[in-house]
């Protein structure tokens, strides 16, 4: 799928988090590093659009997949193929991809088009940062630069489509029963 985003967004963004991680000390610590671990059979992540140009195809501690929108479930607008990674643990830091830098925190854009975070609750059964539901636990200087990285990213018309349809699926199901167990979980 073609990006508007170039070649330096991308690496303006991986530059951001060299250094800036979720905590003042390594989170791994806390969970045995779970979101770099196979946690369930075949996991991956997904390139966002333009990212491929940060990657040349022949890294041996990834495994490429090009997967047809058509054959998943995307925002409707995304049409195409796109890029599927799974990696083999332990990476070369300074290569690992968006998603990995800006996880625990995700996107979401109100019904206004205001962008907020939130952690992300796909991570809720591995990541204990999820667990807590206490972004204040996150170190300001992490939480900056998703935000910086997101307005970056949000400039592309494609990605911000699909920021905004994972985001209409969220409210729809912040209305589930388990939701409300979640939020007792805070009090
Ligand atoms: S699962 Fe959460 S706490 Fe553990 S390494 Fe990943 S981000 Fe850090
Ligand atoms: S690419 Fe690196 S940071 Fe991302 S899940 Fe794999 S080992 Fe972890």
């Amino acid at each position: 799928m073609h990006s508007c985003l170039t070649r330096g967004d991308y690496a303006r963004i991986y530059e951001w988090f060299d250094c800036a991680t979720p905590l003042p000390f390594d989170c791994g610590t806390l969970c045995g590093k779970q979101c770099c671990t196979e946690w369930d059979e075949g996991v991956g992540m997904y390139l966002y659009p333009g990212e491929d140009a940060m990657f040349t195809g022949d890294e041996d501690w990834l495994v490429y997949e090009r997967h047809r929108t058509s054959d998943y479930e995307f925002c409707p607008e995304w049409n195409g193929e796109l890029t599927f990674i799974v990696c083999k643990p332990p990476c070369p830091r300074e290569h690992r991809p968006v998603e990995c830098r800006t996880f625990p925190l995700t996107p979401h854009l109100t019904a206004e088009g205001q962008l907020e975070f939130q952690l992300d609750e796909d991570g809720l059964h591995l990541c204990p940062l999820v667990q807590a539901q206490d972004m204040s636990l996150l170190k300001e200087e992490f939480v900056f630069g998703v935000q910086r990285a997101w307005e970056i990213l949000l400039t592309d018309p494609l990605i911000r489509a699909d920021v905004n349809w994972r985001s209409r699926l969220r409210d729809v199901a912040a209305h589930e029963p388990w939701k409300k167990l979640l939020k007792r979980k805070d009090v």
